[in-house]
């Protein structure tokens, strides 16, 4: 594994998921770190709430996307983790929300289509809460795809079933208490076949890992193996479709120890992706 760090994203970059004048004005408006100063704060909702380092962290979050999508198209690396808060699952264009600010992995989908003209890119999301930011960004975009499980009903609202987009989404809700059966069983009959017909030529994951049954957050009941089997069946789906080209990011996850842990499982397992040369 290689390790390096993430790069503060361009207003270019933001500006292909989010209305320019949207993002100029969040960057102007989030407080920047004075030597010696007091500690300053933006309060967008009772949720997202940003400090003198946010504006940093949230350029370097959606920058590591961009990043992430040079490396594996230029052959550097198979495939990327990017480590990275705040996450962005719930920003949508014009709207910051819980926890988010710029949708990082909206950046990057967009991104790596603007730059590599790749014609279809697919984001699979399997923090306990619905991408509502990213699926609001593309639901009238049918060369992106985005597939998610989530608990439900639960924060923000959004994510029934019924929500299609273009026939571009299919969210498969897990009702509270659900475990690692009912969350393989989503993938397997509704998430992973919908990516595999997508066929699309990059994969980006919303990992989130508040699913997990230590998450303070929310009551589904997913261990570390869950993560490890999700991301290889990803990473199965991605060797024949796109050439193993995988980017991943973190979404939520507040248990510090299982988030650690299931972080570590999700790597572990893009570490050992299928060789598609
Ligand atoms: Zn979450």
């Amino acid at each position: 594994m290689v390790r390096r760090e993430a790069p503060l994203a361009t207003v270019d970059q933001l500006a292909l998921a989010h209305p320019r004048d949207f993002v100029e004005g969040m960057l102007a408006a989030m407080p920047d770190p004075v030597p010696g100063g007091e500690e300053r704060h933006l309060a967008i909702d009772t949720d997202t709430i940003a400090s003198t380092g946010t504006k940093e962290a949230a350029l370097r979050a959606a920058g590591a996307l961009c990043a992430a999508v040079d490396a594996v198209m230029a052959g550097e690396a198979s495939n990327a983790f990017c480590a990275v808060r705040p996450p962005g699952h719930h920003a949508e264009a014009r709207q910051p929300m819980g926890f988010c600010f710029f949708n990082n992995v909206a950046v990057g989908a967009a991104y790596a289509r603007a730059r590599y003209g790749l014609k279809r890119v697919a984001i699979i999301d399997f923090d306990v809460h619905h991408g509502n930011g990213t699926q609001a960004i593309f639901e009238a975009e049918p060369a992106v795809f985005f597939g998610s499980t989530h608990q439900f009903p639960l924060y923000p609202g959004t994510g029934g079933r019924s929500e299609r987009g273009v026939g571009n989404i299919v969210n498969a809700p897990l009702a509270p208490g659900a475990g690692s059966s009912d969350f393989r069983h989503a993938f397997s009959e509704h998430i992973l076949p919908a990516l595999s017909e997508f066929s699309p030529d990059f994969i980006f994951i919303s990992a989130g890992f508040d699913a997990h049954a230590d998450d303070p957050l929310a009551s589904l009941s997913l261990f570390e193996p869950d993560y490890q089997w999700v991301t290889r069946e990803i990473l199965r789906i991605a060797a024949y479709v796109c050439d193993g080209r995988v980017v991943s990011t973190l979404e939520g996850g507040y248990d510090l120890g299982s988030l650690a842990e299931s972080a570590a499982a999700h790597v572990t397992a893009l570490m050992a992706a299928p060789d598609v040369s």
